[in-house]
């Protein structure tokens, strides 16, 4: 089937309906996170801005939406089997919480150089660690022939419906929050956040435009959405770590086509102005990839004054040791 815009959409892979269900499990289980306003925000851009602090999610990421939203919709059997992922970010940790509070035991497969602190979070919910080496295997390799040989069930990242329609429920709770909107900023990986966002988007405030920001290192979902064709690139230099994936996938990336209105890249640098800008001002601990959309919205490309925008703060689990150490002048005595 030929990519793009232009070519007969097919069914997608996650409607509204899906998102609405999603958001009925969730309920008294993630944490409603608050809508922020900001006058800075609002003086700055000339638009009513209204932050959505996923970065005070549990375990500090939009990421357990997808997640628990996935478990819960296995059936009980291969639940109680168990579940497997490959990461070493906050899906790791949100299959890890989710496995723990559904009782579906968790095996996450890690990179041998993954940060103690990481190491230490996910065990802390009580995931079996697998570690590999990050130079010789490739780790979907080694969780896939996992899975198979202990019959445990594959939870990736983004590209599979249940977490997408997950993830959706962040922009669901939103509307709910604040009301229909005329722009959402939201941040792009791999897309899950990003479509299931615009899923719910397009059904509760049909006028509403969403747009992606993604690291200008790893533009590969900029290139796809302006190409309509699937575009890679390979281990982007960006200090959004929850931002170096490879590409769209194949449910996110038709969601991307037919849901979102435009895409664009911010620099590592407008990113640490609007981390600093969210710590210092909205006193918010914001990871790089968290402050996308934000930095996305103080770019200006689009021009917000007087408009009603939502921009989606994805996560703060920032080791801020390492971070003040990699980036000094961005530190307190900066
Ligand atoms: C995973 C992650 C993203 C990217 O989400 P995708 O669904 O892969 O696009 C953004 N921000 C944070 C904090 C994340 O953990």
């Amino acid at each position: 089937m030929p990519g793009g815009a232009a070519a007969v959409p097919g069914p997608l892979a996650v409607d509204f309906d899906q998102v609405r269900a999603a958001a009925g499990r969730l309920r008294g289980v993630a944490h409603l996170t608050p809508a922020l306003v900001s006058s800075q925000a609002n003086r700055r851009t000339g638009a009513t801005a209204f932050f959505k602090a996923e970065n005070l999610q549990r375990v500090g990421a939009f990421k357990f939406r997808g997640a628990y939203n996935a478990l819960s919709l296995l059936d009980p059997a291969r639940r109680s089997r168990g579940v497997i992922t490959y990461s070493s970010g906050n899906h790791a940790q949100a299959v890890a919480l989710a496995g723990q509070l559904l009782g579906s035991p968790a095996t996450i497969v890690m990179p041998t150089d993954a940060p103690a602190v990481k190491l230490a979070a996910t065990r802390g919910y009580g995931a079996r660690v697998v570690l590999y080496d990050r130079l010789r295997e490739d780790r979907e390799t080694v969780a896939t022939a996992l899975a198979r040989r202990d019959g445990l069930t594959l939870i990736p990242p983004f590209d599979h419906a249940d977490v997408v329609a997950g993830q959706g429920t962040c922009a669901l709770e939103l509307f709910e929050q604040v009301g229909p909107l005329d722009f959402l900023f939201v941040c792009v990986g791999g897309g899950g956040l990003l479509s299931g966002c615009a899923v719910a988007a397009a059904a509760l405030s049909p006028g509403c435009r969403v747009i992606g920001v993604e690291p200008a290192a790893g533009d590969d979902a900029v290139r796809s959405f302006h190409s309509g064709t699937l575009q890679h690139c390979e281990n982007p230099a960006t200090i959004a770590d929850g931002a170096r994936t490879h590409s769209l996938g194949r449910i996110t990336f038709p969601l991307v086509l037919r849901y979102v209105h435009e895409l664009f890249s911010v620099t590592d640098e407008e990113l640490l102005l609007a981390m600093q800008f969210l710590w210092e001002r909205m006193k918010l601990v914001v990871e790089p990839t968290g402050a996308l959309a934000t930095a996305g919205l103080f770019q200006a490309r689009v021009d917000v004054a007087g408009a009603r925008v939502g921009v989606i703060l994805s996560g703060g689990n920032v080791d801020v040791t390492d971070f003040f150490a990699r980036f000094p002048r961005a530190g307190p005595q900066g």
